[in-house]
C-alpha cells in the first residue's frame, strides 16, 4: 500500500530523526528539502552556490526554486509508491504547489504527522546539535529566525491539513523509541499500515 508522508515540527523536534524511522518502517524514500539543499551545497553544486548564504542565515529559499526540486524529487521511481516529506512544504504557497502537484496523479497526503514540542526544549536541543554537528545555519541568531518562521509561517498550514483531518499530533518529548511507537500508533489508527517489522 501506498503512504504519502508529511513530518511537520519545530526545528529541534526530532523530525529529522523521526522522519527517517518511519520511512524505513513504510519503506518509503525521506524527502528532505534541507537534506538536498545541503547535499548540494557540499558538493560546490551551482544549487549549493545559490543557495548557501539562504541557508545560514535561516531564510527560505524562494517557494518556485524549491517547488521544482520537489517536484522532481518525487517524480522519481522510488516515490511513487509513496514518500516521507520532511521539512515541505513549510508555507501556504508551498502546500498549494505540492497540493497541485500530487493531484496530477490523482494522490494526496494521507497523514500529517505534527511533532509536537515547547520551543525551550526545541533551543536546548539545538544548541547540543550545534555541538555535535556543527550546522552552519545552528547559530544562535539562525536558530531564533528559523523558530520565527516556524512559528509564522509554518505552523498555520497545520490548520489547512487539519481541516482534511489528516493531522496526528504526537507529544515529541520523551525517549526516541516512545515517540516511534506514538507516531505508528497514530498511523495505524488511520489505517496506514508498515511495510516492515521494527
Ligand atoms: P530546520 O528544520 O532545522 O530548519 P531543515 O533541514 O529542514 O532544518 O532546513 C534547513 C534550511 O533549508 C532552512 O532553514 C531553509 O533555508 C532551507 N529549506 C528547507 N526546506 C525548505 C522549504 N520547504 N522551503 C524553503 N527553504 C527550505
Amino acid at each position: 500500500m501506498t503512504a504519502r508522508l508529511l513530518i511537520v515540527g519545530p526545528q529541534g523536534s526530532g523530525k529529522g530523526t523521526q522522519g527517517v524511522r518511519v520511512a524505513e518502517a513504510f519503506g518509503v524514500p525521506v524527502v528532505s528539502t534541507g537534506d538536498i539543499f545541503r547535499a548540494n551545497i557540499k558538493n560546490g553544486t551551482e544549487l549549493g552556490k545559490q543557495v548557501t548564504s539562504i541557508l545560514d542565515a535561516g531564510d527560505l529559499v524562494p517557494d518556485e526554486l524549491t517547488g521544482e526540486i520537489v517536484r522532481d524529487r518525487l517524480s522519481q521511481p522510488d516515490a511513487a509508491g509513496g514518500f516521507l516529506l520532511d521539512g515541505y512544504p513549510r508555507n501556504a504557497a508551498q502546500v498549494a504547489h505540492l497540493d497541485a502537484f500530487l493531484a496530477e496523479s490523482g494522490a494526496a497526503l494521507d497523514a500529517v504527522i505534527l511533532l509536537d514540542v515547547p520551543r525551550e526544549e526545541s533551543i536546548e536541543r539545538l544548541r547540543l546539535r550545534a555541538e555535535e554537528q556543527g550546522r552552519t545555519d545552528d547559530t544562535p541568531e539562525a536558530i531564533a529566525h528559523r523558530l520565527d518562521i516556524y512559528e509564522q509561517e509554518t505552523a498555520p498550514i497545520l490548520e489547512a491539513y487539519g481541516e482534511r483531518g489528516i493531522v496526528d499530533r504526537i507529544d515529541g518529548v520523551g525517549g526516541l523509541d516512545e515517540v516511534t511507537e506514538r507516531i505508528f500508533a497514530a498511523l495505524q489508527a488511520r489505517g496506514l499500515e508498515r511495510a516492515v517489522a521494527v
